[in-house]
């Protein structure tokens, strides 16, 4: 058995974080790797010691093992611990730090390269007798032999990128019409994102949930299930919400299900932590997706309900102990439920967002509640790497408190600077469908109109909390007015007036006045006036006298935006500077410019092309995906500013384009 002594974490953000919390707790040493993006970040300032391994790109930094085994042998570090995505699933890496004289914290390089094409993993698991989805995964990638398979198998069907994972490359076709523009596009993201454009075919489910099973092996022979996480809650085929136990499991599925990982993880001799991905059909058949080689994202559910720590199972494995519990001696204790938070745009199809954390805040931590993060306010969430802020974990013991916990925290969450998923989860959190476990990876876009609700118009007490905040945060310190002394209130106009506009391009616009009087502050907004006073804090706090009604709200205000935290709701507006000329314009008046930094991909159409409102014009890469820009309206592409492979910043123009 060999002992670690030191653990390098191969990773970043929250994951980087939460394996360094348990190696600290275990009294192992912890070391950070950072490239120039992460310098201040949390896992580097958590760390025992932090090294340097490069610029921001991933594949200039995190990607390379070379650069990570030198920092670990520089740092006496003697096990690196991958995390998930980056080099967790990659047989070379896992050789190299064997090679070095390192502990690999994951399965042997072997089992990586078994399960680390789709295709290939299938025609394993099919020969050890695990049930597939009915599809083709065979090597001959020819267009038309595979428009051949597609109609053989039935439409709907679904192509994957063969090497694929996190929802990349993957793209449903409902027609043979719609099939070769669905391979295309699922061939140049499978080769943007893993340098290899092979696919699958499966047969598209109806209404599958996704459930997998925890695997669990050592390097004596012992293999165990720690049960079944349900993430069926997704977004283009991602997960945003997992739960454990699955709702509704039939002990008898959850068995069959456990014993057919265990098998697929013995078949090829599995060592650590893993999972086995599988599609359930409402009949209760279930079918074998893949198997991830490492530590899932999901993974805290899976502790919170069996009351381990797969970290510290990792570790102990790792040195080549034995397991720490038997089959019979796990058990399943209450019901844990995860969601991600990102920072993302649900209204805009979950498009990743930039941009810096102005305010931060997340519910208590206890017993029931968990929050695994790598970031604090002020840290930015860039182009370079998942746009994920935080994950957040309630226990409780059964699935409707649990649900009542996930909804209290929630509301107690708060995310500001950029626009994050929290309204979003709050609506999946409190949906009737969702307190009904009624489950399937369709979920999403069956209650879409119920989970991005149209924004609500804000009252005339929250423009008043809104305009508060404004002049209050406009005088020294922001404190309340009857504090400061006469020289600087004299200065203030009698009335101030402000003027609000709803997010969105076409988002209405509020006046409102703030009329400072000897009595006091009133707020005219929406033809009500009403008296206000009260207090801002430095941390945003706002405690307000409003109308008579003692309030507390939180107000951030971030370049031209203010976001206002309020009984459990998320507002937020942008202020109209009177004096400022025309607003930037991201493309709501006629013009075709890039939502975020990325690359170009494809032009669908010519220069001179006339195209109709909607219509694709050009496909960019941003942060690992793709994003079709259509037409704003009926008109004429004029010109094609920028050729295929070349990088666009936000908000620059893509194409010319007139109106008619
Ligand atoms: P990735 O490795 O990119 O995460 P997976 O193969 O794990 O891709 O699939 C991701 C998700 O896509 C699944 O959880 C499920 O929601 C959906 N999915 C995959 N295969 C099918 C299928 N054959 N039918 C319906 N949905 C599917």
């Amino acid at each position: 058995m060999s002992r670690i002594t030191s653990v390098l974490i191969a990773n970043r953000g929250e994951i980087a974080a939460r394996v360094m919390r348990t190696a600290r707790r275990m009294g192992l040493g912890t070391v950070a790797v950072y490239s120039d993006a992460d310098a201040n970040a949390l896992h580097v300032a958590s760390a025992d010691q932090a090294v340097h391994i490069g610029p921001a790109p991933a594949r200039e930094s995190y990607l390379i093992g070379a650069k990570i085994i030198e920092a670990a042998k520089a740092t006496g570090a003697n096990a690196i611990h991958p995390g998930y995505g980056f080099l967790s699933e990659n047989a070379g890496f896992a050789d190299a730090v064997a090679a070095a004289g390192l502990i690999f914290i994951g399965p042997p390089a072997s089992a990586i390269r078994a399960m680390g094409g789709k295709s290939e993993a299938k025609a394993l698991m099919e020969t050890a007798g695990v049930p597939l989805v009915p599809g083709y995964h065979g090597e001959d990638q020819d267009d038309a032999l595979l428009a051949g398979e597609a109609a053989r198998i039935g439409f709907p069907v679904l192509i994957k990128a063969s090497a694929g994972g996190g929802g990349k490359g993957m793209k449903v076709a409902n027609s043979a019409d719609e099939f070769p523009a669905a391979l295309a596009s699922a061939k140049r993201e499978a080769k943007a994102s893993f340098g290899d454009d092979r696919v699958l075919i499966e047969k598209y489910l109806a209404r599958p949930r996704h459930v997998e099973i925890q695997v669990f092996a050592d390097s004596h022979g012992n293999c165990v299930y720690l049960f079944e996480r349900d993430c069926s809650i997704q977004r283009r085929h991602q997960k945003v919400v997992e739960e454990a136990p699955a709702p509704g499991m039939d002990p008898a599925v959850r068995a069959r299900m456990g014993q057919a990982a265990v098998a697929a993880a013995k078949a090829i001799g599995y060592v650590g932590a893993g999972t086995v991905e599988f599609l359930l059909d409402t009949d209760g058949s279930f079918y074998f997706m893949e198997m991830n080689t490492r530590l899932q994202v999901e993974h805290p559910v899976t502790e919170k309900i069996t009351g381990q720590d797969l970290v510290e199972w990792q570790l102990l494995v790792a040195a080549g102990g034995p397991l720490p519990l038997t089959q019979e001696q796990l058990t399943i204790n209450g019901h844990a439920i995860e969601v991600r938070l990102y920072a993302e745009d649900p209204a805009k199809g979950f498009l990743p967002q930039t941009g810096t954390l102005a305010h931060l805040r997340f519910p208590e931590q206890g017993d029931h509640v968990r929050v695994d993060t790598g970031v604090r306010t002020g840290d930015a969430i860039s182009i370079f790497y998942d746009p994920m802020i935080a994950k957040l974990i309630v226990w409780d013991k059964d699935r409707p408190s649990a649900v009542r916990r996930l909804e209290k925290a929630l509301a107690e969450t708060e995310v500001a600077g950029l626009n994050a998923n929290v309204p979003f989860l709050s609506a999946v959190a409190s949906h009737p469908g969702f307190l009904s476990a009624d489950l399937d990876t369709r979920f999403i876009e069956r209650y879409e109109a119920d989970l991005l609700p149209a924004s609500v118009a804000p009252s005339a007490e929250v423009l008043a909390l809104f305009s508060l905040g404004l002049t209050l945060s406009r005088r020294s310190g922001g404190n309340d007015p009857w504090d400061a002394v006469g020289g600087l209130l004299l200065n203030l106009p009698a009335v101030d007036s402000i003027e609000w506009r709803e997010p969105g391009e076409e988002g209405a616009s509020h006046k409102v006045d703030v009329t400072w009087a000897r009595a006091g502050f009133t707020v005219t907004a929406i033809g009500r006036t009403l008296p206000v006073s009260g207090r801002l804090a430095t941390d945003g706090t706002l405690s307000a006298s409003l109308d008579g009604r003692k309030v507390t709200a939180r107000w951030v205000r971030w370049g031209d935006h203010v976001t206002l935290f309020h009984a459990g709701g998320t507002h937020n507006l942008t202020l109209v500077d009177p004096h400022a000329g025309a607003h930037a314009d991201h493309g709501g008046h006629g013009r075709l410019t890039a939502p975020m930094p990325g690359k170009v991909i494809a032009l669908l159409v010519e220069e001179g092309a006339t195209v109709t409102k909607g219509q694709p014009v050009i496909v960019l890469e941003a942060m690992k995906m793709e994003h079709t820009l259509k037409a704003p309206s009926d008109g004429t592409v004029t010109h094609l500013r920028f050729q295929v492979g070349e990088q666009v910043s936000e908000g620059v123009e893509l194409v010319g384009f007139e109106a008619g």
